[in-house]
């Protein structure tokens, strides 16, 4: 049971460092809340607690509407980003 758990501790990173605003425009930190097709993470896997996570999906839909965040990733560019690497 506990030796199968993915994430290790259950805890808010986001009232640990006593953030009370979650800015849309930081891409870069709303990714730790997303999973790598750019879904908003459910809250039983990120350990966030109920007030960050409205706060971080709120983000999320706002940087979407920005189109800073994509909506969904297709297959095709999920497989297409590798091979760049390989041929250059
Ligand atoms: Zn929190």
């Amino acid at each position: 049971m506990a030796e199968r758990r993915k994430y290790k501790k259950r805890y808010c990173k986001y009232c640990e460092a006593k953030i009370d605003f979650i800015d849309y425009k930081d891409t870069n930190s709303l990714k730790h809340s997303m999973s790598e097709r750019y879904k908003i993470m459910p809250r039983r896997l990120t350990g966030n607690c109920k007030r960050h996570q409205e706060m971080i999906s709120n983000a999320i839909k706002r940087a979407r509407q920005a189109a800073l965040v994509p909506y969904t990733v297709t297959r095709k560019i999920v497989v297409a980003n590798p091979f760049e690497s390989i041929v250059s």
